[in-house]
This record gives structure tokens, C-alpha cells and sequence, in this order.
């Protein structure tokens, strides 16, 4: 199937068509839904008049969820229309996470273990405690940067099928499966809403400005 997303992570609508129908879980051609993981909320929006209740993958695949009364039967060609304000916020917390993380690794010598978005907040986690006055000054580089702007860039690794890197400036790229804004300018700003220990692990919790 063609996921769209990757392609172009500002397609809101797209026609598609159905090919396989399992119980309440459909599988179309193509999408503009991207599913939700461990790390990633993942997308919302409507096929047709059906609000999906979120997306699986399986494999190669993308499923999407349909909460009850599944209307959809194979050949079925539908609308897909993505809920964009909650995918935009996702893209742009991504891409705090993405930028804090460079900014920590390049500035300070602090490699971040796991980045987690969430609906509202997204957070790093690092295997060591971080000083309150190093998160400070990595939370202000990070807004001077968005100040500038600097483009994002996604790239396929050469040799490892499927997987995915990303680059924001000259900061060292990081593993990435999730969805970006362009440039970091549309970010526009981030704070930092809590930092917290979770036994030697140290987390930092940010939202949008
Ligand atoms: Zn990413």
C-alpha cells in the first residue's frame, strides 16, 4: 500500500479504495493516516462520514479502525480526510523532540535514549540525570534555532529496508518513523512543562508555546 504520509506529510485528502475488509479493521490502497506506536499518537479524521477510531500496522500495512457498524466492503472508493490540527500539533511536537535531542547531543554531550509524543505533551528521556541549569540553556538554544529556522530533512537509510533517518541542521541525525514539519521555523516555540527522575533515567517533558 502507498503511504502518502511519508510522501507528503501536508496531504489532508486523498480518494482511495477499499481491498480488504477484516471485522471492524479496513485496508485501502493508500493513506494519509499514519498508525499509532509506542512513541506516536498517531492519525484521526474521517473515511467518508466514518471517524476512524486510529490506525494499526501490521507489517507493511496500515489498518484503519472503524468503531462500529464497519459500512466499508472491498472495491469500495472512499474520501480520506485527515483531522489536521491534531496531526500538525503531533509534527510539531515531533519535531521539538527532534531538535532538543540535537541540540542535547551536539551542545552538551547528552544523547537522548527515547522520544515520546503524546496529544497534548511530548517528552526525551536520557539515561542519566541532566543539571536543571543544562536543560535550561538546550530549552533556549532550541527556541533561538526555531527563531532562525532550519530546514528538517527525512531520508531512507542506504542498506536497512524501511528504515528512516532525520536531520534538523547540523545536528546529528536520529532513527525516525514519525512525521515532521518542514522547517523548524513552524515549531514556533517550545517550553519545558516538567523534568522528572524515573529511577536513573531522567525525563524532560515539553509542549508548545
Ligand atoms: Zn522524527
Amino acid at each position: 500500500m502507498e503511504l502518502i504520509f511519508y510522501q507528503d506529510q501536508y496531504n489532508t485528502e486523498i480518494d482511495a479504495e477499499v481491498i480488504k475488509v477484516e471485522g471492524n479493521k479496513i485496508l485501502l490502497d493508500k493513506t494519509i493516516f499514519i498508525p499509532q506506536t509506542n512513541t506516536e499518537p498517531g492519525d484521526f479524521g474521517k473515511i467518508d462520514d466514518v471517524k476512524i477510531a486510529g490506525s494499526q500496522k501490521q507489517g507493511d500495512d496500515v489498518w484503519h479502525i472503524i468503531p462500529q457498524n464497519n459500512p466499508f466492503e472491498v472495491g469500495d472508493k472512499v474520501k480520506l480526510k485527515l483531522d489536521w490540527k491534531y496531526r500538525l500539533n503531533a509534527m510539531k511536537l515531533h519535531s521539538a523532540l527532534h531538535l532538543l535531542a540535537g541540540v542535547f547531543d551536539s551542545k552538551f554531550q547528552q544523547r537522548a535514549i527515547a522520544g515520546v509524543v503524546k496529544s497534548k505533551n511530548a517528552y526525551l528521556v536520557f539515561k542519566n540525570e541532566i543539571q536543571e541549569q543544562v536543560i535550561q540553556q538546550a530549552i533556549e538554544q532550541a527556541n533561538t534555532d526555531i527563531k532562525l529556522g532550519a530546514e528538517i530533512k527525512t531520508y531512507w537509510d542506504e542498506k536497512k529496508k524501511g528504515f528512516r533517518w532525520c536531520a534538523v541542521k547540523d545536528y546529528p541525525p536520529i532513527p525516525c518513523g514519525g512525521l515532521h514539519v518542514k522547517n523548524i521555523k513552524e515549531i514556533q516555540g517550545v517550553k519545558i512543562t516538567k523534568t522528572e527522575l524515573d529511577g536513573d533515567n531522567q525525563k524532560i517533558f515539553v509542549e508548545l508555546e
